[in-house]
This record gives structure tokens, sequence and C-alpha cells, in this order.
């Protein structure tokens, strides 16, 4: 896989699995523009990229505001000239059983985890739809497809972005520009590290692998899906969960 002379852009790609896309993207050559609400640690993550002997940018940014995406790309096509891999990964989760569930959980996830997908797709496909190239790799996850108890807006948000993958990889097919989502299981990162013990637990046992994910195995699939070997791949569903789902 070669990545070399391309430009990606990767969303919340600070930490867990969105800094795992970024280094492994740089490492293949890619230059990697990282946007994030989090700035600490973009730092580090940086400097190891410019030891990769790549051009790396931070913009901080919530996707969830269309506002802050915009500024952001046009910044990133100041400096790169061009985005050839968009990586929306930024993500987040307000767990509660729908009767206690507040307003503000729901649509924080949503406006983060689906809202987002779509803003910063908007921001980047133009580019792309006019270079007639392009790879789109949206983040989902398997509890978008199962469902999840207490966790009624984060499957909403995740079976939304599989729902919207599908279209726009229609809208674009014509064009050279791929999009597809990625379904990881369950993946050893901060997110997962709250989650109490006795739940870990039960969800390993569900793990025919035995073991968590780490955040290098979603990065893997998303290195090939960005690379020129996946060009016939659109609007798929790729499951990361260690045959958690089969
Ligand atoms: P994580 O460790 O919490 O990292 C998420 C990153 O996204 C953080 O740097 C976070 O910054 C950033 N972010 C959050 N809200 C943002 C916003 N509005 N705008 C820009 N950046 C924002 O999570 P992760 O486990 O790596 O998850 C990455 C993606 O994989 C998510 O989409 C998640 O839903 C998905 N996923 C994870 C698992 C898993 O088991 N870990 C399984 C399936 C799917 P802050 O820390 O400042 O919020």
């Amino acid at each position: 896989m070669e990545l070399s002379g391309k430009v990606s852009v990767v969303t919340g790609g600070v930490q867990g699995i969105g800094r795992a896309i970024a280094l492994r993207l740089a490492e293949l050559g890619s230059d990697v523009a990282v946007m994030d609400l989090k700035e600490e640690g973009s730092a580090e993550l940086l400097s190891e990229m410019r030891a990769l002997r790549r051009k790396p940018f931070f913009a901080r940014a919530d996707v969830s505001l269309s506002s802050d995406v915009d500024a952001a790309a046009e910044e990133i096509i100041g400096l790169f000239g061009r985005v050839d891999v968009l990586v929306n990964n930024a993500g987040i989760t307000r767990d509660a059983l729908l009767m206690r569930m507040d307003e503000k959980s729901w649509d924080s996830v949503i406006s983060v985890n689906l809202k987002g997908t779509f803003n910063c797709t908007r921001a980047f496909l133009r580019g792309m739809i006019k270079r007639r190239s392009g790879r789109i790799i949206n983040v989902s996850s398997v509890v978008g497809i199962m469902g999840n108890a207490g966790q009624s807006n984060y499957a909403a948000s995740k079976a939304g972005v599989i729902g919207f993958t599908k279209s726009v990889a229609k809208e674009v097919a014509s064009r050279g520009i791929t999009v597809n989502a990625i379904a990881p299981g369950f993946i050893d990162t901060e997110m997962t590290r709250v989650i109490p013990e006795e739940a870990r637990k039960s969800f390993l046992l569900s793990i025919p692998a035995g073991r968590a994910g780490a955040a290098e195995d979603v990065a893997n699939v998303v290195a090939f899906l960005a690379s020129d070997g996946a060009s016939y791949i659109t609007g798929q569903t790729i499951h990361v969960d260690g045959g958690m789902l089969m």
C-alpha cells in the first residue's frame, strides 16, 4: 500500500482510533491534516508525523459546527492545495436508557457523529468531484447495525452514517470517488476505557477473537480503503470487530 503524494484529513485524530489512522496514513506516505476539538496531544502527534518526513497540520474545529468545519477546510486546502482522503472519525457517546435520556444527550451525539460527517464531507467533496478522484471513509460502529441498550442516540447516529455513506457513494461513484464505512466492534481507546468492568467482560465474551481490538486494527483497514487498490469498493461497510457480528 502506498499513499505517497496524497493529502488526508482525519477528524478526531488527536487520540484513539483517529490518532492511529493519522499515523498509519503518514507512515504510508500521506501528508495529514488532523481536525479535532482537542488540542492537547496534537503537538506530539505532529512531531511524530514530521519524524516520518510528512507535512502535518492541526486545525482546531468542532465537526458539528459547519462554520468551524468550513473555516478549517479553507485553511487545509489553502495549505495543501487539495484533499485526496477524508476520514470522518470524530465521535462521542452520551449513554443512557431512552427513558432517562435528555434532549441534550440525543442532540449532541447526532450533531457530532452524523451531522459532523455531513459537514466534513460537504466541505471536501467539491474538490474531489472537480479532480474526479477521492476517498471518503466514515467511521460507523457495530452498534449502528446491532443496536445496544443505553445507546439509542449513538446507534441511530452510526446507522445514519451507514445510510449517508451508501447515498453519497451512489452520488459520486461515476466521479472516481469511493465512499465507505467502517464498523469497529470493541476497540481499546479512551471511549471504551470508561465502560464499567462488568460490561467490559460481557463485551469481551461476545467477541470470537477473544480480545478487544486495537486502534491499529481499524487504521489498517482505513489505509487499505484509502489506497489505489480499493478503487472498486464503494458504498460498503467493513466490519472490524474480531467476529463480534457475523
Ligand atoms: P476517542 O478516544 O474518544 O477519540 C475521539 C476523538 O474525537 C477525540 O480526540 C475527541 O476530542 C474528538 N472529538 C469529539 N468530539 C469532536 C467534535 N465535535 N469535533 C472534533 N473532534 C471531536 O474515541 P475513539 O474510541 O477513538 O473513537 C473514534 C471513532 O470510532 C468514533 O467515531 C467512535 O464512535 C468510533 N468507534 C469506536 C469504538 C470503540 O470501541 N472505541 C467502536 C466503534 C466505533 P475530545 O476528547 O476533546 O472530545
